[in-house]
């Protein structure tokens, strides 16, 4: 069970995580619980270690005072007066050791990847030390794992591979005789460390794979994604107030949104469930009663084509118009092989005869990369640009979808086009400030008589009948 940062984000929260975890065992199941750090605390570590990174000592020490006020107070409201006295010196030990680090940091001028790991891990660390000790408050029988004694990982920092061999190994010595002996092991999910015992990090959002991972590893009979909406969406709803629950999705259906911006799943989470076939939920944490959503390995009929779109910012384009001889052979690994060197991922690809259109993740490496290939082709780099993709597995089966969807966004200018890669995707790229507009105008589209099936349209009949 892994719950992210707004079902942990206070005392209140903490507490309806402890009574979801009750209800399982109350019904004879195991669990083993994965939690994020605090809402918006990843965030704020993040600013700490790059204000001391820019020498701002006093700037990145505010940030951790604050959060070590937040900390202490949420161990205030939740935990009775034994237990804080064990938790509030753990909590200040934390931060005594992370304002040691940021003044180092400060002082070095200089903030490595693997300092920045060291730095964000804190928050998972002391979410997860709070929750163990409210669970064992509660009678859940909570133990506090350490997640960076069994997820190992390779030496990435920000964006550590996981070593799935070592990491069962792991978890079975470490974290299944706790299961057995009906404990509840509670451990920080986005963390792990490397051969060497050094802490790394999973990527933004790693904790969705952390669960997946020790779900996975353990042979789990279900891994359930607890966050703070109904389970996945037509659409992600703060852009679409009536977005409807999907009920069941299939893995490669949830994994395609995942990647191509659907925050409410790691994009890398499906797999080690998928590999075993173990189902895959995801519950509202607010709403504990309501069904969420199944993932499943094979997908259900469904009559609508799509069953969720997803939208993706930040993006940049890039045109690379080569001057000689084109498509003639190797020239598109010379292009891929620039990317490759800076180790920058590419969303879509498209080509003429003399042009190569790519579109990235917009970072800081972009200058660098435009300059190499400036090298082989003209190279013309546009920022600002969003991906928008409508996911669902019966594209295959149905004529005319590529016109319902472009004639949904006519109004809209349109960079790049895909559709076939996986069967399941059909994306385009727009201008960022065309993404909240594109994504209502195709939800209106495609989702005005959904199919009950897969579809909760419940909350769609409340809202008409308040109208
Ligand atoms: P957590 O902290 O629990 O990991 P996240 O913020 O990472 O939560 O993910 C949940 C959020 O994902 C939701 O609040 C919602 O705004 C966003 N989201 C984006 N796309 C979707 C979608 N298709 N369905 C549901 N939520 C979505
Ligand atoms: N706390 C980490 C993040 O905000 C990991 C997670 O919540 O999944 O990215
Ligand atoms: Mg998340």
């Amino acid at each position: 069970m892994k719950f992210g940062g707004t079902s942990v984000e206070d005392a209140v929260a903490m507490e309806r995580t402890a009574a979801i975890v009750r209800g399982r065992r109350e019904r004879g199941l195991d669990a083993i619980v994965v939690v994020s750090a605090m809402a918006k605390v990843t965030d704020h570590l993040l600013a700490a270690a790059a204000a001391a990174g820019r020498d701002d000592k006093a700037g990145a020490l505010a940030i951790s005072a604050r959060l070590r006020h937040r900390h202490i107070d949420t161990a205030s409201d939740l935990l009775d007066a034994e237990r804080v006295e064990r938790v509030h010196p753990a909590i200040h030990r934390e931060f005594d050791a992370l304002d040691d680090l940021l003044r180092g940091i400060a002082a070095v001028g200089e903030l490595t990847a693997r300092t920045n790991d060291l730095v964000v891990s804190f928050g998972e660390r002391l979410s997860s030390q709070m929750v163990a000790a409210a669970f064992e408050q509660r009678g859940l029988n909570g133990v506090h794992v350490d997640a960076r004694t069994c997820i190992i990982t390779d030496s990435h920092y920000g964006k550590a591979a996981p070593q799935e061999a070592a990491i069962e190994e792991k978890l079975r010595e470490l974290v299944l005789p706790l299961v057995v002996a009906g404990k509840t092991p509670v451990m920080g999910g986005f963390i792990g460390s490397n051969a060497e015992g050094i802490t790394t990090t999973l990527g933004r959002g790693g904790s969705d794979y952390t669960a997946a991972l020790v779900g996975g590893g353990l042979h789990a009979g279900a891994i359930e994604i607890w966050t703070d909406v109904n389970g996945i969406m037509t659409t992600d709803p703060r852009i679409c107030p009536d977005a409807l629950r999907v009920k069941t999705i299939s893995f490669e259906e949830a994994a395609e949104l995942a990647y191509f911006g659907a925050k409410v799943l790691h994009p890398a989470t499906i797999l080690p469930a998928v590999q075993k076939s173990i189902p895959v939920w995801v519950l509202n944490s607010r709403n504990a009663e309501n069904e969420g959503t199944k993932i499943t390995a094979t997908p259900v009929k469904c009559a609508s084509p799509f069953k969720s779109i997803a939208a993706k910012k930040r993006l940049t384009i890039i045109d690379i118009v080569a001057s000689r001889m084109l498509m003639s052979h190797g020239y598109l690994k010379a292009v891929f092989d620039v990317f490759d060197k800076y180790k920058c991922a590419i969303d879509m690809v498209s080509t003429s005869e003399v042009s190569i259109s790519l579109s990235v993740d917009s970072n800081q490496r972009l200058p660098e990369i435009c300059e190499e290939l400036g090298k082989i082709a003209d190279v013309k780099m546009e920022g600002n640009k969003a991906l928008v993709c409508l996911v669902g597995e019966d594209i295959r089966g149905h004529n005319g979808i590529a016109g319902r969807v472009f004639g949904a966004v006519s109004h809209v200018n349109l960079r790049m086009i895909s559709q076939g890669a996986s069967e399941i995707n059909m994306s385009f790229m727009i201008d960022e400030e065309d993404v909240e507009e594109a994504v209502r105008s195709l939800h209106q589209a495609f989702f005005v008589d959904p199919d009950e099936n897969v579809f909760d349209v419940t909350a769609r009949v409340q809202v008409a009948g308040k109208a």
